[in-house]
């Protein structure tokens, strides 16, 4: 048994916010607006995720109405998903990121994204894998005014686990 899943996110680029983005803190003049840390990669995660085991969203699941959500480090919510995912008797095979930003540049920072994320999902970081776009100067993402991320990810059957 296999199951796919898909995520999308896309927050703001504000001044006063540090940069958090797959998991990990990116030295930059801006960070993202959320209410949580805002990480987009990790919230399209998680709902890559939510969504290949069709239980619902990261907004059902972790609502900003909620203060307890207020300020969370968006990791513990990819801990959060990965628990679910495991009692309902499944494991990531792999998955694949696109994040969409303007600046900072990205490339310098891929492996350790991939190294973080591979650790809060327990896979090897050769099943993360992280693209990096600009959108060329255009619209929003590229007039450096919000960064996207999407996600798609594949889960195994745990009873199948080669
Ligand atoms: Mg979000």
């Amino acid at each position: 048994m296999i199951r796919i899943g898909h995520g999308y996110d896309l927050h703001r680029l504000v001044e006063g916010r540090a940069l958090m983005l797959g998991g990990i803190r990116i030295d930059h003049s801006r960070g993202l607006l959320g209410h949580s840390d805002g990480d987009v990669v990790l919230h399209a995660v998680c709902d890559a995720i939510l969504g290949a085991l069709a239980i619902g969203d990261i907004g059902q699941h972790f609502p900003d109405s909620d203060e307890r959500f207020r300020g969370v480090a968006s990791s513990e919510l990819v801990r959060d998903v990965a628990r679910l995912m495991r009692d309902e008797g499944w494991q990531v095979s792999n998955l694949d990121i696109t994040v969409c930003a303007e600046q900072p540049r990205l490339a310098p920072h891929r492996l350790t994204m991939r190294t973080r994320i591979a650790e809060l999902l327990a896979v090897p970081v050769t099943c993360v894998s992280i693209k990096a776009k600009t959108n060329e100067g255009v619209d929003a993402i590229g007039r450096g005014e919000a960064i996207a991320a999407t996600v798609v990810v594949l889960l195994g059957d745990v009873t199948r686990a080669s």
